[in-house]
């Protein structure tokens, strides 16, 4: 990871994570860990909305601390998940999945993503991908808790080996173990990378 060596501000982060609470403890307890030192920061979260899973404990543990929390949710995923307790401070109701991300995004300093399934995948590739092709300047990070992402890791560095990701592009992802070293390197990370446009 190249470093910057001016601190970037974050201010409201997007976290992709399970709507599921997955086997490992550890995830549901890494979740608690960042939105402490997310509050401790005041780094508001901005999320997918609903109550659900890891979503849940990161939104729930948000709830009573002073920073906010922004649901953004499709109208037709809100009216299955209504019914759950949720945390949020605005909750966000849009049309379609594509609104969702633009939302998303549009008010967000950085991205995250914490354990989850091919619905945190989807989010954290995009992201990823976006950053890769210049539509936004925002940093992209993996908490990789109890090692979760590691198979994703190695399948994209057989990404640059077989020359499909450029090493650059794969640098300028943000992989930490431990929230509080996420969110440093998220501060720190030097995006000055070279726009992957293919001809
Ligand atoms: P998954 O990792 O497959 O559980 O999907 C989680 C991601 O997809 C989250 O970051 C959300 O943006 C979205 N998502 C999936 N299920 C829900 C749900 N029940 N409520 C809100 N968002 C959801």
């Amino acid at each position: 990871m190249k470093k910057t060596s001016s601190l970037r501000n974050i201010a409201n982060l997007c976290v992709f994570c399970g709507s599921s609470e997955g086997r490992n403890p550890l995830y549901m307890q890494a979740a608690h860990t960042l939105a402490i030192e997310m509050a401790n920061r005041r780094i508001n979260l901005v999320y997918g909305g609903g109550g659900a899973g890891i979503m849940g404990k990161l939104s729930s543990t948000l709830r009573h601390l002073p920073v906010s929390v922004v649901g953004i949710i499709p109208d037709r995923i809100y009216e299955m998940v209504r019914h759950l307790d949720h945390a949020e401070d605005e909750l966000i109701v849009v049309g379609t999945m594509h609104e969702r991300k633009g939302a998303m995004y549009e008010r967000s300093d950085a991205f995250v993503a914490l354990p989850g399934g091919i619905g945190t995948l989807e989010e954290l590739m995009e992201a990823l991908t976006w950053l890769q092709l210049g539509y936004h300047e925002k940093p992209v990070g993996i908490l990789n808790t109890a090692g979760f992402f590691d198979p994703l890791i190695a399948m994209l560095h057989h990404m640059v080996d077989e020359g499909f990701l450029r090493m650059n592009m794969l640098e300028s992802l943000v992989v930490e173990s431990e929230p509080k070293a996420l969110l440093d390197s998220l501060e720190r990370i030097d995006l000055t990378i070279p726009q992957k446009i293919s001809t």
